[in-house]
């Protein structure tokens, strides 16, 4: 690992090995619980690979039963534990721990229930994203965030990193279209947050839940909303001589009122990349493309292709193509859609980063970044959820050559920091896992971090679940709850103290 620090192995886990293995599997019986070095090097990363750990011993439950059991048998032994969906996070939040459980929810693969009267489903969390949408696509409906991953990526997955896609921009994150989760925490205790009913009565749980990274609980099911399908959708393909021409279109696209189900951006490298591997007929004469696709109504969409052709041009657009059929439109998109791999046929590793800014910077972020890109000597392809303004730059690197992987790290995190200059915020859609954990200190106070964390012991006053991913450091929740006393005077002396 390059300069990963993680939580130091607790090595009475470690001594105890066999004796805990062997505990695991009365709880979850036959081939659930796998502890041999061979069968689980499969689980030794994530997404993010550039770090590998071997997972203590890997369990794979069948049984909300069994996740209260394991839950509550580690609570109360001090053992570790890591929750994992697909295993396709990009900041390492499903990286195994040498002394945790690696808790795989990928036997939890069933629908459990569509109910078209209230336009949701409830599915267990193992379920891929887009299984959602073949569960109901046979009646014109669809579950609408898509990240690019979602043939593979769990909707457990996707509710612990609030993950998006293309059509957030319209129709929401992950924390727009989930309205309830079941989940059991370190102790055992099945929790159910939310429902089919739209309002839940007291505190925002759900919101605290989504995006918290397996950190306070693992999800157990999860009920999503399903929307009707657009009746018409269209996708323009648009070309610029310039990023900036290009994000200023995307800035008054916004501003003029219009909010297309997707606006998409791809800067040369990423589409001379996507063009060779898919063919999907993009201008290579362009420094920059982007991808805007209209849903709704027949007699709406022409509308908007209209209003969005004189945007375009206004902004000194290039080349401009209006998809004729289904067909088209799904081509547009297949480039975008394939742009990782393809960026993965140019070079032999890359590392992709997410962070996001305020639209209006987009010149400013696309400027800065080719100056750091010189100076690290290391190519970039960029690809955008423009709308969102959330950037994915590629780093392109060898990772066989000594030294590059820890200046592809520098670079990444000077891009991150460089959106938090311009007004935006470290993470996108990917979490903060272990890739951006270390960077936490430059958004956050260490105020706001210790009032995070407070929310953390509050699920999990041992730091068992998840540790060493989100927080740089992590404070005893005891200490957490301190009361400071100046000169013998305590804060608020009105209240009663117990
Ligand atoms: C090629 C590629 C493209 C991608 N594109 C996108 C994209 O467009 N948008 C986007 O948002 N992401 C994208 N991702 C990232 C990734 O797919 C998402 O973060 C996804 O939500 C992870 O789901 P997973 O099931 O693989 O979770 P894992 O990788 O297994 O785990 C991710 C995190 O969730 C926690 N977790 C998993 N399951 C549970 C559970 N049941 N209960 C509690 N915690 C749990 C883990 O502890 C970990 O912290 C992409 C990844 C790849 C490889």
């Amino acid at each position: 690992m390059s300069g990963l620090v993680m939580p130091e192995l607790d090595t009475k886990t470690l001594s105890r090995r066999a004796e805990i293995v062997d505990a695991l599997r009365d709880i979850v019986p036959g081939e659930g619980v796998i502890a041999d070095e061979n069968s689980m090097r499969v689980f030794e990363s994530d997404g993010l690979t550039a770090y590998k750990t071997l997972p203590f011993v890997v369990v794979l439950p069948e049984t909300v039963q069994q996740v209260a059991d394991v839950m509550r048998y580690c609570g109360e032994q001090g053992i570790r534990v890591v929750p994992r969906g697909s295993g396709t996070s990009l900041s390492g939040g499903a990286l195994p721990l040498g002394d945790a459980v690696l808790l795989v929810m990928s036997r939890f693969n069933r629908i459990l229930e569509i109910d078209y009267d209230n336009r949701c489903a409830v599915v267990q969390p193992g379920v891929t994203n887009l299984g959602i949408t073949h569960a109901v696509q046979e009646r014109g409906f669809y579950y609408a965030p898509d990240p690019s991953s979602q043939i593979a990526c769990s909707i457990g997955g996707n509710v612990a990193e609030n993950s998006g896609g293309v059509h957030c921009l319209k129709y929401g994150l992950t924390s727009n279209n989930v309205i309830g989760v079941e989940l059991v925490t370190i102790d055992g205790e099945i929790m159910r947050i939310g429902g089919k009913h739209l309002e839940s009565e007291g505190y925002d749980l759900l919101g605290v839940i989504t995006g918290s990274e397996g950190l306070l609980g693992v999800v157990t099911e999860v009920t999503v909303r399903i929307l009707q399908k657009p009746e018409t959708a269209r996708a323009l393909l648009i070309g610029f001589p310039t990023s900036e021409d290009a994000g200023q279109c995307v800035a008054e696209i916004i501003s003029e009122g219009i909010i297309p189900g997707g606006m998409e951006m791809m800067d040369k490298p990423a589409i001379h990349a996507a063009e060779d591997f898919v063919h999907a007929g993009y201008p290579l004469d362009v420094e920059a493309l982007l991808i805007v696709e209209l849903d709704g109504p027949e007699a709406e969409v022409d509308y908007l292709i209209g209003r969005v052709e004189e945007i375009a041009k206004r902004n000194k657009s290039t080349t401009l193509r209006v998809s004729q059929s289904e067909d088209e439109r799904n081509t547009f998109w297949a480039g975008r859609k394939a742009a990782f791999p393809a960026v993965g046929r140019i070079s032999p590793d890359y590392y992709c980063m997410d962070g996001t800014i305020p639209r209006r910077q987009l010149p400013v972020v696309l400027a800065r970044m080719r100056e750091l890109s010189d100076h690290y000597n290391l190519r970039v392809a960029n690809v955008f959820h423009a709308g969102d303004g959330n950037l994915h730059p590629l780093i392109l690197y060898d990772a066989n050559v000594p030294g590059e992987l820890e200046k592809t790290e520098e670079f990444g995190a000077d891009i991150l920091r460089l959106c938090v200059e311009v007004g935006g915020v470290l993470t996108g859609e990917h979490g903060v896992g272990v890739e951006k954990r270390d960077l936490m200190p430059s958004m956050f106070t260490e105020a706001d971090l210790e009032q995070q964390q407070r929310v953390k012991c509050a699920f999990d006053p041992d730091h068992l679940l998840n540790p060493g991913k989100m927080f740089p450091q992590l404070h005893r929740c005891a200490e957490l709850g301190r009361m400071h006393v100046h000169k013998g005077q305590v804060p608020f002396p009105d209240l009663p103290r117990f």
